[in-house]
């Protein structure tokens, strides 16, 4: 595979040819107009001064409407209609796969009334005023009304928008997953969880109980920078094309060619939120800098979907930084950097500690192995909210039900249940299942990756990240949306999504450090 490929040949230019430049043309600049407000929300999140918000909503608003405005431009459809008039003249399967994307956008983008956008948007923001209130007060009650509406609203963005089958949620899914369906993620998620319910039991089961305090000990912030910042730099992260800076809720923003913003925060007493969400975005952003500068702002230069870009997020995270070749390496640079709080413990303490599972009510804080139960739940759940079989009222006696049937335990307020999360109250329903997409495909890259490369325990051992980004860049970040995940994931790793090599990696894992 060679990214030479994409450039274009030679030949006269036809209709089809100048309708194709003119459609790039078009989906450039709306994609560099909504780069402008990628600057203002990373801004936002970052250094915005209080006072300031309002102003900036003005202006984040003004420019959403813009985009909207030039990615609905019925000169689009037009040139989208001759040029699916013309297809088969159009031999080249990267062009056939941006006219593709941009039809599946342009027609996601122009089926939804201008009415339901706006009334989604003020109603997002208004729900998640309230949501945050009510997470204060730990009253799902408060809450309620907004999710009412809000689920009425997805409702209604559904049946605008179409879907194949009978199940309305598949239509949210595609926004985040193009391509995908309840039923495929169901079918990989069933068996997924019934070995992870019982891997989970057996961890509890094995009395033993990593001491994981050494991690709440001393860790100076400005240490953590250096240290979180060498990391990035070591696995591929390029600091000339991207910056790292505090935010409250972390992220990963790729604003454009050359400028991808990370984000992390700080807590002097805990290591691993730092220092692992760190490498979890820059998992992101070496995606996002390895995407195609020329094709920027057409399908073939943007990610495939959630899922594959969480999958780079979590391989990056969990199968490298959470290994025992990872801190072979990095042990000693860390004891050197933090002689108080590790000085005194060795390796395979903190190994054990990094890697501690135990069931626990927050899912941005759970470890590798219960993180997915956390997911599944919120499908199931957020499925039955669309469908209409399960009435939002009833949300919190099923969520603290089948809590209980995966994790053994009832969360104890509102605030460490149905209400933890942002996603519901901001509009984001179908976004949850890629979080555990990301896992299963991530362990399915890694595999296809240590066929051609060998043991990566060695390289990653000794220091040697490259030869994993370069794998990751050809083979997934440098084709875009030519595929889309599931076909992604075929051509890389020759088979479809599948929950096998992700459990076979987490039993190996896990079998060893709780003697099971
Ligand atoms: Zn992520």
């Amino acid at each position: 595979y060679n990214s030479s490929l994409f450039r274009r040949k030679n030949r006269p230019m036809n209709a089809s040819t100048k309708a194709y430049e003119e459609l790039l043309i078009r989906l450039k600049n709306t994609a560099l107009l909504a780069s402008c407000s990628a600057v203002l929300e990373w801004d936002e999140q970052t250094y915005l001064p209080p006072e300031g918000a309002e102003h900036r909503a003005n202006q984040l608003a003004l420019l959403a409407g813009m985009v909207h405005e030039q990615a609905t431009n019925p000169e689009i459809g037009n040139l989208l209609l001759e040029l699916e008039s013309n297809s088969s003249s159009i031999d080249d399967v990267f062009e056939q796969a941006n006219i593709r994307e941009a039809r599946h956008e342009y027609d996601r983008a122009t089926k939804l009334p201008r009415r339901l956008v706006e009334e989604l948007s003020r109603v997002a923001t208004l729900s998640h005023h309230a949501w945050v209130q009510a997470r204060k007060n730990n009253r799902f009650k408060d809450f309620l009304p907004w999710l009412e509406q809000m689920i009425d609203l997805k409702r209604e963005q559904a049946s605008a928008t179409g879907y194949q089958g009978k199940n309305a949620y598949d239509a949210l899914l595609d926004e985040y997953e193009p391509g995908a369906t309840s039923e495929m993620i169901e079918q990989a998620f069933i068996p997924l969880r019934n070995e992870l319910v019982s891997l989970v039991s057996a961890i509890k089961n094995s009395g033993v109980t990593p001491d994981t305090s050494i991690l709440t000990r001393k860790y100076p912030v400005e240490k953590q920078r250096e240290f979180s910042v060498s990391a990035a730099e070591a696995i591929g992260f390029r600091f000339d094309a991207g910056r790292l800076d505090i935010a409250a809720h972390p992220f990963c923003s790729g604003i454009g060619p050359g400028d991808c913003r990370l984000t992390t925060r700080y807590d002097e007493h805990h290591f691993p939120g730092a220092f692992f969400g760190t490498l979890h975005e820059a998992g992101h952003g070496i995606y996002e800098q390895g995407l195609c500068k020329e094709h920027f702002g057409t399908p073939l230069g943007s990610s495939t979907s959630l899922g594959i870009h969480e999958s780079q997020s979590r391989m990056w995270e969990n199968l490298v930084g959470r290994s025992h070749a990872f801190w072979d390496y990095f042990y000693r640079p860390a004891q050197k950097l933090f002689p108080e709080a590790l000085g005194n413990v060795d390796q395979g303490a903190f190994y054990r500690a990094i890697n501690d599972v135990r069931p626990s009510f927050i899912r941005v804080e759970a470890d590798e192995v219960t993180y997915n139960l956390h997911i599944m739940l919120r499908f199931e759940l957020e499925k039955a909210l669309i469908s209409g079989d399960l009435k939002p009222a009833d949300l919190e006696a099923a969520w603290n039900e089948i809590f209980f049937e995966y994790f053994g335990i009832t969360p104890d307020t509102s605030a460490n249940g149905c209400l933890q999360d942002v996603h519901w109250s901001a509009g984001l329903i179908g976004y949850f299942p890629t979080y555990a997409l990301g896992n299963m495909y991530a362990a399915q890259f890694f595999i296809a990756a240590e066929k051609e490369l060998g043991d990566l325990s060695q390289l990653i051992a000794r220091g040697e990240f490259v030869p994993l980004k370069e794998w990751l860049n050809q083979n997934i970040h440098q084709r875009g949306k030519l595929f889309r995940a599931n076909r992604l994931v075929e051509v890389v790793a020759g088979e479809s999504l599948s929950h096998e090599p992700l459990i076979a990696q987490l039993q190996n894992k896990y079998s060893e450090l709780y003697n099971l």
